[in-house]
């Protein structure tokens, strides 16, 4: 009893160091006029708040409104953002955090963001076409922004931990007008190290439960469909987890791409041919856990040293064994590749190709 009381009292040493690393934090984070915040058109209303186009001081930017159930999602986007260096361009930038409470009573949960102007990459694709670069582009950059989250790292002194992502899929990844994506939506994230998950400060075990109600039926990896993460190293396992959602969002990109095919295909979410708009947890165990389906390449997809590169990288993502699947480091590495080799390849035919098809490309 003695010893579990000594552990208790660590427990709460590092709790309440935490507690107060955080509040520093929020002092840090600069002071948001709310009157001079103008909300504009509604981008999204979802299960847990609404996001809104606002202008804070001319600029524009984006706000998130959590739903007062959803705190924890918020605080847990607070803590996050708090960590991550406002330096790196592939993940959203996040101006503020704040909690106002309001005149009934309730309190709001806001997250002020850069507007990113292109929005979700799932949007875009709806309506574009991309080429071969832009494709290289967004999934470098997606890739480097999934690997940032899960470097553990020293900058200047500030620890930051490994993160997982959790709910990696293209309505999660938005598109710059430069064509670089940024990850965003960090609701599910979780700080972990080994065995332990880091919750307010502490190191925890993961347990089962806790790791398996998240993220998108649609993008769950079999492992998870199959309850059988390996909860011993789930570090390794939850970026695993994120690989293989992300091996779906490239196989999205690749499908609308000018480059690989001579006329893409309508825009589909992964598996919506096959199982349609909804499909249940259920039906995605049977179809990719137990009958170890994937999303087809497309049939009239060109055949060159790159696109079987693209293509290897892409089933090593989604690979049944998690642990043969690719980090999100080297997949950033393969795209490197994977551009520079296609523009080997390309001779003027291709890059004539890529301006007099501007218009259609955008149809
Ligand atoms: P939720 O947790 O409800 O899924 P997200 O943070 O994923 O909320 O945002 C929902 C949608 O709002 C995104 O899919 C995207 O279309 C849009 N959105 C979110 N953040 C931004 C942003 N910074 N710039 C532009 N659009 C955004
Ligand atoms: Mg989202
Ligand atoms: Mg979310």
């Amino acid at each position: 009893a003695k010893r579990k009381s000594v552990k208790q009292r660590d427990l709460q040493m590092k709790a309440n160091q935490y507690n107060e690393e955080m509040r520093m934090l929020s002092d840090k984070t600069p002071d948001v006029s709310y009157d001079d915040l103008a909300l504009g058109v509604c981008l999204h209303r979802g299960r847990f708040g609404d996001v809104y186009k606002g202008k804070l001081n001319d600029s524009e930017v984006c706000v998130k409104y959590f739903h007062p159930q959803q705190k924890s999602l918020f605080l847990t986007e607070k803590e996050i953002y708090s960590v991550l260096s406002p330096d790196v361009k592939t993940i959203v930038q996040c101006l503020a955090c704040d909690e106002c409470p309001q005149p009934d009573g309730a309190t709001k949960y806001i997250v002020i963001m850069e507007y990113v102007s292109l929005g979700s990459l799932n949007s875009y694709l709806k309506s574009h076409v991309i080429n071969w670069k832009e494709m290289c582009s967004m999934a470098k950059t997606a890739a480097a922004g999934i690997g940032y989250l899960h470097c553990e790292t020293f900058i200047n002194g500030v620890h930051k931990h490994a993160i997982v992502h959790r709910d990696i899929n293209s309505r999660n990844i938005l598109v710059r007008p430069d064509m670089t994506c940024v990850i965003a939506d960090m609701g599910f994230s979780m700080k972990i190290r080994g065995s332990k998950v880091i919750r307010n400060g502490v190191e925890e075990h993961a347990e089962d439960g806790s790791l398996r109600d998240v993220g998108t039926v649609r993008y769950m990896a079999p492992e998870i469909l199959d309850c059988a993460v390996n909860l011993r190293d789930c570090e390794s396992s939850l970026k695993q987890i994120d690989i293989y959602a992300f091996s779906l969002v490239i196989w999205e990109l690749l499908t609308r791409c000018t480059d690989l095919l001579y006329e893409p295909k309508r825009y589909m979410l992964p598996f919506e041919e096959g199982l349609g708009s909804h499909p249940n947890f259920e039906t995605m165990r049977l179809h990719v856990a137990k009958e170890h389906n994937r999303p087809a390449f497309p049939v009239n997809m060109k055949r060159t040293d790159a696109t079987q590169l693209l293509r290897e990288t892409v089933e090593e993502c989604w690979d049944t064994d998690a642990e043969a699947r690719l980090s999100a480091l080297c997949v950033e590495e393969r795209f490197k590749d994977i551009d520079a080799m296609m523009e080997h390849k390309a001779g003027p035919e291709m890059s004539k190709n890529d301006t007099t098809d501007c218009e259609k490309r955008n149809r």
